[in-house]
């Protein structure tokens, strides 16, 4: 069925969203309104009305409809379908790392990666930013802007061409080429910045007060963490309404571990799931912890990040705004949060590829060597049933060149090909 006859975005269906909360404060504010951060300066939460929620909709009905991220309408902010500006966002597989895992000592079942990288744009911020651009149109903005580390950039990039919405992106000039490349060619005026996502996300910051535009940095309008949500609605429907018992998420802003969470909240709300949780595991790389830092030391805010260096781009944010929202989630559901140095990142993305033929993106890669570290340590048991997350599909990364060549004029050897 083509992406325009969505039957799951019917145009009579009813909408529940009551309202937005400051995401530390708990102040109110009214649905349906252009909203950046709260006046306390952090996060907004959408806020829907579960108990109506709860009667209007069943597991069996979202069960039988078309498996897309749309099929949970009931507890997604955008009122009207014509807003809806779909690329085709596909439930995404769970697939075992089944060679990894034997090879462990580990039942394939018991880890299983839930793989992003088939979204439109090739990353799961296609999630996040097919909601906010949506919502933008609904709310009527025209120019959205946002610093970038790469994916999100490109898929602010497809959605805003797509709406016909303009997108101004900034990323760090060291962002990996083939991002700044799609990023432009899906449309966005990109410019490279001397500077980390954060230096980038001040300049938008300058630009949205000086021409107006909208700022779509992370956490700092309230939809993308509705649309990275949907990675926990759909987990746990996949488990057949039960969720794993940890989840490992390679953590930069933390808009999905976060949006995981409050998913999990919401699904036991209208009685799809029970009170069970997963430990949510917060990965970073060595060479950028902050939350790791700030979990560490019992702190509710993380402090920023110098000099933060990663190949695993994507988790390379020195300060988020939502810092107290991953590190309360992460605490509340007795998890931890753990960072791993670059050369165990690029060996397990090569153990994947290698063994399982599974293309890990560098931040998948940290997830599996965050695993392997916390099963040598006793944290994760061998029979525990672990959910990695890898959120880019790995083609969009540098691969070392390990081939060699072949003289076709030459006698080939080849029995020692
Ligand atoms: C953005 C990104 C992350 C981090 O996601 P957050 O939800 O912002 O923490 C991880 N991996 C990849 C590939 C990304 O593009």
């Amino acid at each position: 069925m083509p992406i325009g006859s969505n039957i799951n975005l019917e145009a009579d269906r009813r909408t529940f969203t009551s309202h937005l909360e400051c995401g530390l404060t708990g102040e109110r504010a009214e649905a349906d309104r252009v909203h950046g951060l709260s006046p306390a300066g952090r996060p907004y939460l959408v806020r829907y009305d579960l108990a109506a929620v709860k009667a209007h909709v069943s597991r069996d009905e979202w069960d039988a409809r078309r498996r897309d991220m749309w099929r949970y309408r009931e507890l997604l902010p955008v009122r009207r379908t014509e807003n809806v500006v779909s690329l085709g966002e596909i439930e995404t597989p769970l697939v075992p790392l089944a060679n990894v895992a034997r090879e462990m000592g580990i039942s394939p079942d018991n880890l299983i990666v839930k793989d992003e990288g088939r979204l439109p744009t090739g990353s799961f911020k296609a999630r996040g930013l097919v909601m906010a651009v949506s919502m933008a149109r609904e709310l009527g903005l025209k120019t959205l802007a946002m610093p970038t580390n790469g994916n999100a950039g490109a898929a602010l990039a497809a959605y805003c061409s797509r709406a016909g919405l303009e997108a101004i992106v900034l990323c760090p000039e060291d962002t990996p080429e083939i991002n700044v490349r799609e990023i432009a060619a899906q449309g966005a005026r990109v410019y490279r910045v001397n500077g980390l996502i954060d230096e980038c996300g001040a300049i938008v910051g300058k630009g949205c007060e000086a021409n107006g535009w909208f700022n779509l940095s992370t956490l700092k309008e309230p939809y993308r963490i509705e649309g990275k949500k949907t990675m926990g609605l759909e987990l746990a429907q996949q488990l057949g309404w039960d969720v794993p018992d940890f989840i490992f998420y390679p953590t930069g802003g933390g808009t999905g571990l976060i949006g995981m969470w409050k998913a999990f909240d919401e699904l036991e709300k209208i009685g799809f799931i029970g009170s069970k949780r997963p430990k949510m595991i917060a990965v970073q790389a060595s060479g950028c912890a902050p939350i790791v830092r700030a979990f560490d030391a019992g702190e509710r805010h993380a402090a920023r990040w110098e000099n933060a260096a990663t190949v695993a781009a994507g988790i390379r944010v020195p300060a988020a705004v939502g810092d107290f929202l991953i590190l309360d989630a992460v605490r509340e559901s007795g998890g931890f949060a753990i960072a791993v140095p670059d050369d165990k990142t690029l060996s397990a993305v090569d153990d994947a590829a290698r063994k399982d033929g599974f293309l890990l993106c560098p931040e998948g890669g940290a997830t599996l060597a965050a695993y392997r570290a916390a099963l040598a340590d006793g944290r994760v048991a061998k029979t525990d049933r672990v959910v990695l997350y890898n959120c880019a599909i790995g083609l969009k990364y540098p691969m070392p060149d390990k081939s060699k060549s072949l003289d076709k004029n030459a006698n080939i050897d080849f029995a020692a090909l």
